[in-house]
């Protein structure tokens, strides 16, 4: 067995046994990349592994190199026009994904199979692919990821990740056979299996019962739960640690008044540290005066 093969082969072990969803709410992640073995360590741990062990997720990794037929395995080439750098080749990345999203969630090509045993696939003929399994580049250029995005994407079923690498996808990639293109950021990595990963990441806590407590992720920063607000600080045992101590407030238990500091402290922390995003939340009146008392008036006035 080649070295390829073993390695794809390897990824899949951690993969639950069937590597199919298993109930209404979970999510299938197929991933399209030169490097499988990146995925090995985020899927394996924490939340990830949790989820995928209950069967609410499931990520079937595909070797993009898997499916060339040439001698080499040639996956880049140089670019048109010339210029530094490499560009991956369309038809492997064609031919992996309409393979792979024609056939059930969970299924990967065996191991065995790879460059010398591929299922049929018309290089010409475009194939009919689910509707409903959006089929997202990772690319610097695409829209950006936000919570909202995170959460749109989590009401898919399954969806297709494409990883980029060298200077990038040729592009009729894109033009042919993407429907979405997302960047984690204004910053550029040295391939899309990173961002792919906090994709999967972020989705994942918002599948129910990924977490284990459920209204955690409803509460976090960005999320519906704060209004969009960047949540405020936290604080465990000791009481005091270094001379700082914690809040009074929070160990009153008076609800009433640990749930007001801690709106008004996510108040406070998006006005020092975002306050562009105060812009966008419907501010209740009572919001509105604390920041006022804070400095903060609102756009136009
Ligand atoms: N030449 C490309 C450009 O100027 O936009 C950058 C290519 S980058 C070195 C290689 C791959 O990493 C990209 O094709 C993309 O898949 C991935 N990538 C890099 N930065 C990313 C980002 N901020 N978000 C999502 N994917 C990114």
């Amino acid at each position: 067995m080649n070295e390829i093969a073993q390695t794809t082969e390897q990824t899949q072990v951690t993969e639950p046994e069937t590597g199919t969803p298993s109930t209404t709410d979970s999510i299938h992640f197929d991933i399209f990349t030169l490097f499988p073995e990146m995925f090995a360590g985020p899927l394996s741990e924490s939340i990830i592994k949790r989820a995928r062990e209950r069967g609410l997720l499931s990520v079937a990794l595909h070797n993009i190199r898997d499916y060339t037929t040439d001698r080499h395995h040639v996956c880049d080439d140089t670019p048109y026009g010339g210029g530094g750098g490499m560009v991956m080749k369309p038809e492997p990345i064609f031919r992996a994904v309409e393979t792979a999203l024609t056939r059930p969630p969970g299924w990967t090509l065996p191991p065995e199979d790879a460059y010398v045993n591929l299922p049929p696939w018309d290089a010409e003929t475009p194939a009919t692919l689910p509707v409903d399994t959006p089929i997202i580049l990772m690319t610097t250029q695409g829209r950006r990821l936000t919570q909202s995005v995170v959460a749109e994407l989590s009401q898919f079923r399954r969806l297709a990740l494409i990883c980029g690498r060298y200077e990038g996808v040729d592009e009729r990639v894109r033009t042919q056979l993407v429907t979405d293109e997302i960047s984690i950021g204004d910053y550029v990595l040295s391939g899309g299996e990173l961002a792919a990963m906090v994709i999967i990441d972020a989705v994942t806590r918002l599948i129910p019962g990924a977490l284990g407590y459920e209204l955690s992720a409803h509460q976090d920063s960005h999320a519906p739960g704060l209004d969009g607000l960047l949540e405020g600080p936290h604080y465990t045992r000791p009481y005091a640690f270094r001379g700082e101590i914690a809040p009074e407030v929070l160990l009153s238990g008076h609800h009433a008044n640990v749930d007001r500091w801690r709106r008004e402290q996510a108040l406070l922390r998006t006005l020092a540290r975002r306050p562009a995003l105060l812009e966008r939340i419907d501010l209740s009146q009572k919001d509105q005066a604390f920041l006022r008392q804070h400095g903060w008036s609102p756009r136009g006035e």
